[in-house]
């Protein structure tokens, strides 16, 4: 029987590891003690995220609604009847993961680490710390320091950093987030989302504005919640901008490995969700070819790009455009927004899509002139 290797046992080693275990003998080394912790993550997922993941996750909350604040003090409210996210217990939901795969099949190899694969032309050999073993294909789901992109050749995407702390307080509204935009967290954002008796406040920003832990002191002291009970911390860095390459002889990436995250949010479970059947559907045909060369391999790029290329790339777009607002920009956009037609269009807002906003916006022309000269100042 042929065989993969998968490094990393989050959420992306585990998809890919399920799917491939139908037709491969599959070893999955990860260097933690167990999947899904220390957990890096809000959990903030859609409807079509939890279906696609095939598991029941353990759900926290469900949100309808979002209101972001602008600098000056302006606001949007977005809501809608269906829920927008769905607020996970993350490191549940990769044991479940993990379980699935094992299920299928995959065996699992915990405090193993990948160091290293050399590229024979009858099969990979990989060494971790417990030994080499050999295979016939690798795969690199190891978040976003990923070795094996690194053994690519490729370059290191881009990352914000993220810090999120869980807070003994229960917010009024338990269906609606708060989001703020702007210097309190440059170039992304800050989120409260509620969960009963707890608050999860967090925060990203980019590389060069300093420690995030300094813009959630502060945001903190302006929600009103410093000093309150902090029942839990994290930290982590999320890719924006997508590696030159996610495939290469004998190897795929997928995940954070890949850099596929939605750049405007900076969710990750739903772009390596919609990539696994490819992933698995190129590994099946490489198979059959006895072919597991990089230009086999391609076929996995060209249809996860098909599937979620526009949406990465135009999220890219809107990131760049954003970052070069000041809150001035912001604040004014925030009134240029006010009006019924841009309301209801925020209001269908699709967290797994959020880029379709900007596309459904341009397809009324008094909206877009509205924006433009906003857009003009951020990119000029
Ligand atoms: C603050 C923050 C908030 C976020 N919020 C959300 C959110 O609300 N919704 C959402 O969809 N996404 C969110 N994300 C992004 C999401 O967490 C990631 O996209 C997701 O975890 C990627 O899964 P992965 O399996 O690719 O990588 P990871 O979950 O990072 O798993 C990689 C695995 O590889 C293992 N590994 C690494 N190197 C090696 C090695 N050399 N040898 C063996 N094993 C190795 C690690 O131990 C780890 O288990 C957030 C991220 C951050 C930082």
């Amino acid at each position: 029987m042929a065989s993969a290797v998968v490094v990393g046992g989050g959420p992306a080693g585990s998809m890919a590891a399920r799917l491939l275990a139908e037709r491969f003998d599959v070893t999955v080394l990860d260097s933690r003690a167990t999947s899904g912790k220390p957990v890096q993550c809000t959990g903030l997922i859609t409807e079509e995220t939890v279906r696609m993941s095939g598991i029941r996750p353990d759900i926290l909350n469900t949100i309808y609604g979002a209101k972001v604040h602008f600098p000056g003090g302006g606001t949007i409210s977005v809501s809608s009847e269906r829920p927008k996210g769905i607020l996970v217990d993350r490191h549940d939901f990769d044991i479940r993961m993990a379980d699935a795969a094992r299920d299928a099949g995959a065996e699992y190899r915990y405090s193993d680490k990948y160091c290293g694969a050399g590229i024979l032309p009858d099969k990979v050999s990989v060494s971790s710390s417990r030994g080499k073993i050999d295979a016939d294909l690798l795969i690199g789901a190891d978040g976003h320091t990923s070795s094996v992109l690194r053994d690519m050749g490729c370059a290191a995407p881009r990352f914000v950093r993220g810090i999120q702390v869980d807070i003994k307080h229960r917010m009024e509204d338990q269906e609606t987030m708060e989001l703020r935009v702007g210097s309190v967290a440059p170039g992304f954002f800050s989120w409260e989302i509620p969960f009963g008796e707890y608050t999860r406040v967090g925060l990203c920003t980019r590389w060069s504005a300093g420690p995030p832990s300094d813009h959630l002191g502060r945001l903190l002291r302006r929600i009103g919640l410093d000093g309150k009970e902090v029942t839990s911390k994290i930290s982590g860095k999320i890719p924006v901008g997508g590696v030159e390459r996610t495939f290469g002889d004998r190897i795929m990436l997928i995940g954070d490995a890949a850099g596929q995250v939605k750049p405007v949010s900076g969710g990750g479970l739903y772009p390596m969700l919609k990539a696994a059947p490819y992933l698995a559907s190129a590994a099946f045909d490489a198979m059959d070819e006895g072919d597991y060369s990089s230009v086999k391999l391609s076929a996995y790029e060209k249809g996860w790009k098909k599937e979620i290329g526009r949406e990465l790339k135009m999220g890219c777009a809107m990131v760049r455009m954003y970052r070069r607002m000041s809150d001035e920009d912001l604040d004014r956009a925030c009134r240029a927004a006010d009006t019924p037609k841009m309301l209801s269009i925020l209001d269908e807002i699709d967290l797994d899509a959020p880029s379709e906003v900007a596309r459904k916006m341009l397809r009324h022309p008094m909206l877009a002139f509205r924006f433009l000269p906003t857009a003009l100042r951020a990119v000029i």
